[in-house]
């Protein structure tokens, strides 16, 4: 039986039925914790050939192997993470109460609660790992939750809402699919958390949704992020980890190097180098399977059209292959490599989310580090090179969700340190422990003493003049 719900219809039913046995089941204790993450894993495990196929169908060959690393291997790590976690997490912490309370017997704790019921919302472009990575620690923190994977992977939504139905019970865990529309009507649901990924635009429209209610929200948004080659860096290595990035997912990820900042007098050796290096990892672009084709038609022209729009502003335009390894049948494309393009172009603006790379020649550092504070805070900021101080100045002077050095992605999967962005590129955290926070109710329980010498003290009205001084007493600077 199909027990996912396929539509809005039903969607406030089901909500209020997981909020409803919320308060019925009180306390959620470790193991039903770990036995409902463990529920997601076996799903996962019984189901993944299916979801990767689907994804493969969805991108248009999307190489089932790079699926498997990504969206199937990526949320069990993280649900596995939390799985064999969560215990050490929810243990209640002690708190010194504040004198004379401390002197008195009197006892104070943090309790970590489940918040109820959490609204999960996913992208196209990881479309399993969105959904369950923070499933994980939302179940960590013994919540339930209700999961609106992307319509632009619809396949791929299907097959998560069937396998959902067919391994999970819909009061801890539901699936809702459909559009913008059914996403508009799910972010103003009186959800007890939301936690959206997707783009900055959307994500103020789930905030402002979000609001009615008073319904907090995590928002895992995007941005550009920026890539500085130092000139301290080993150059080739450097090109190689680079191109490996943005190679990932055909450059369709949140995290994936928008706009690389080169030392001007190595501009020449950098593009030699990553299309070299490009076309040696993907000799061929067309029928290659491990190129990751852009998702569909609508994204492959926003793309080519920043490219082109740039091409068409005087920029230089260097591809890691010939026009005979793009083809009108399918949607792998080169890396192409946008070089200096004035500012008001299009790629200067938007998110690339695809195969391309802007590469802005600097002199100095202190310049890549204003440009980088002139742009919105991004979700990653990557910097290549072995000059400490350098780095040190970089990453004091910078704001950004995470960061990797002489690397690119990686920060963002690991499951043990919180990954979240910062301003326009998003609020909030999850991952690890800082997940497991991010979906509880941090609770402050204080527990009197017996005996309250406050009568004693002359601390209780009728005020005296001798209450007024002992207050003042205290009114010290140390
Ligand atoms: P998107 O914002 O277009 O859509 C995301 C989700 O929001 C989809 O499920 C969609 O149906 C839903 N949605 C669309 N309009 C809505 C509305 N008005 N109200 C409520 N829900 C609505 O994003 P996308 O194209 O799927 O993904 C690409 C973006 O996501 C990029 O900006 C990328 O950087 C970002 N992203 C961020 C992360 C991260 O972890 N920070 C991860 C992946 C992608």
């Amino acid at each position: 039986m199909n027990r996912s719900v396929n539509s809005v219809d039903g969607l406030s039913a089901l909500l209020e039925r997981q909020q409803q046995a919320v308060v019925g089941a009180g306390t959620v204790s470790a193991e039903v914790r770990r036995e409902r993450i463990q529920q997601v894993i076996n799903m996962v495990v019984a189901e993944h050939k299916s979801l990767v196929a689907a994804m493969a169908e969805d991108f248009g060959g999307r190489a089932e192997s790079f699926s498997l690393m990504n969206d199937v291997l990526g949320s069990l790590g993280s649900l596995k993470h939390a799985r064999d976690h969560l215990e050490g997490w929810l243990a209640p912490q002690s708190r010194t109460p504040f004198a004379p309370y401390d002197q008195l017997g009197a006892q104070a704790q943090v309790m970590y609660q489940p918040k109820g019921s959490v609204g999960i919302i996913g992208t196209w472009n990881a479309p399993l790992f969105t959904l369950l990575s923070p499933l994980a620690c939302v179940l960590g923190a013994g919540n339930r939750a209700i999961l609106k994977p992307s319509e632009i992977t619809p396949r791929t939504a299907q097959a998560i809402a069937d396998a959902v139905a067919r391994h999970l019970d819909p009061e801890v865990v539901g699936v809702v699919t459909g559009g913008a529309e059914v996403g508009a009507v799910f972010s103003a649901q009186p959800f007890d958390h939301l936690m959206f990924t997707g783009s900055t635009e959307v994500g103020k429209k789930i905030m402002r949704a979000a609001a009615e209610n008073l319904v907090p929200v995590t928002l895992e948004l995007g941005g550009k992020s920026p890539a500085i080659l130092s000139r301290s860096a080993d150059l080739e290595e450097s090109c190689k980890r680079l191109t490996l990035a943005k190679g990932a997912n055909g450059g369709q990820l949140c995290v994936s190097p928008d706009l690389l900042y080169v030392p001007a007098d190595q501009l020449e050796s950098v593009i030699d180098n990553l299309k070299t290096l490009f076309s040696g990892f993907y000799p061929n672009i067309t029928d290659n399977p491990d190129v990751v084709p852009v998702v569909n038609e609508q994204h492959l022209s926003r793309i080519e059209g920043y490219i082109e729009d740039a091409r068409i502003a005087g920029a230089r335009i260097e591809s890691s292959h010939d026009d005979s390894q793009v083809s009108d049948v399918n949607r792998r494309r080169p890396l192409r490599l946008v070089i200096d393009p004035p500012k008001q172009c299009r790629i200067m603006q938007e998110e690339i989310f695809g195969p391309a790379l802007v590469l802005l020649p600097y002199d100095d550092i202190a310049d890549v580090i204003q440009d980088i504070n002139s742009r919105s805070n991004p979700l990653a900021l990557y910097y290549f090179g072995q000059d400490k101080a350098e780095l040190e100045q970089v990453l004091s002077q910078t704001l950004s969700g995470g960061v990797s050095v002489n690397d690119a992605l990686i920060h963002a999967a690991m499951h043990e340190a919180p990954f979240g962005g910062v301003g326009a590129s998003g609020m909030g955290h999850y991952h690890g422990y800082e997940g497991f926070l991010e979906f509880s109710h941090m609770r402050t329980v204080f527990t009197a003493p017996e005996y309250d010498p406050r009568g004693e003290w002359g601390m209780l009205p009728p005020y005296h003049d001798g209450f007024q001084a002992m207050m003042e007493a205290q009114v010290t600077a140390d």
